[in-house]
């Protein structure tokens, strides 16, 4: 690797979005969430000043937080309504658009790194379910009891709303998927989210974050993107792909183009937050709930975690 970036790099990292407040997320989770999101910089942000590439450093940052139990995804992710875990995840590498995912798997300690896999050991763009299992043990991708992924927090949260079958869905509006976006110092951007998806979800419900050009997009020409949030929203919305096509046709910052999607996804019922990261190093966050769990690192020296709107 070298070790003199040509440009500069930036990492952005987010751990969910919501109705996060200062009311409604406790001091243990607040510290802990950035305790989180600073890990997962550091994991990144050292792939990156090492010479590596924006691909790397995303899944690195991924897998910290997909072991944190703060978060929704790997461990402490949330449970379908049947108690069970259906974890989905992708990633993207902006140099040539190449993309892996997975949806509903049970057993992979790290989705990114299956993810990862599809993308670089099959022909294939997205497995689910049962099929994606095999092929992670085939691929010798770690594989762990679905008892390592639950958390006494998941199954209260998942008690909570069954005993109020009225409003069960989303009710907390706390979604927790996390992702990174990155630019490296060869200019190439790279994306990667992985979740649980939603409480009490069923029927082999799958949410945005697997699906390219909705809650996961890389493309040199525009951006990565990375989103969480009400995922059938940014589904039919195709968050990420729409994001980077405004910024390639229109002209728009990479600010201007993330606010003004989430402002029509929000038009339409769906709520939620993204990080993006250009091919210059230009970077921004945006976000319609409360809050968002998410930080930032770069070359230059700038490293903040946040979670409330107010912060910036
Ligand atoms: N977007 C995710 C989904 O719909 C949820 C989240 O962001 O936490 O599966």
């Amino acid at each position: 690797m070298s070790t003199a970036s040509p440009r500069p790099w930036t990492l952005l990292v987010h751990g969910g979005a919501g109705i996060l407040t200062r009311d409604t997320v406790s001091a243990e989770t607040d510290a802990a969430a950035r305790a989180g999101l600073d890990a997962a910089l550091s994991a990144g942000g050292a792939v990156l000043s090492g010479g590596g590439s924006a691909l790397d450093a995303v899944e690195a940052a991924v897998r910290v937080l997909e072991d944190d139990p703060t978060f929704n995804s790997g461990r402490g992710a949330v449970l379908t309504f049947d108690g069970a875990i259906e974890l989905d995840a992708a990633i993207m590498d902006g140099r040539d658009r190449n993309a892996g995912a997975v949806a509903g798997v049970t057993r992979s300690r790290h989705p990114v790194t299956l993810a990862r896999a599809v993308m670089e050991h099959s022909p294939h763009v997205l497995l689910a379910g049962t099929g994606a299992d095999t092929f992670a043990t085939e691929q010798g991708v770690e594989q762990v009891d679905p008892d390592w992924f639950m958390t006494p927090e998941r199954r209260a949260q998942l008690d909570a709303m069954k005993a109020d079958p009225d409003n069960w869905f989303d009710v907390d509006m706390k979604y927790g998927t996390v992702g990174a976006v990155a630019v490296d110092g060869g200019g190439h951007v790279a994306a990667a989210t992985s979740t649980g998806g939603v409480t009490a979800k069923r029927w082999g419900r799958v949410g945005d974050s697997p699906l390219i050009g909705a809650g996961t997009y890389a493309d040199d020409r525009a951006c990565a993107m990375s989103a969480t949030g009400s995922g059938e929203f940014f589904i039919r919305v195709g968050v990420g792909h729409e994001i980077a096509a405004r910024i390639r046709f229109t002209g728009e910052t990479l600010q201007e183009a993330a606010d003004t999607v989430l402002t029509e996804t929000k038009a339409l019922g769906g709520t939620g937050g993204v990080i993006v990261v250009g091919p210059h190093g230009d970077a921004a966050w945006s976000l319609t709930t409360p809050g968002m769990y998410r930080g930032r690192v770069s070359q230059d020296g700038e490293r903040r975690v946040a979670i409330y709107g107010e912060e910036g």
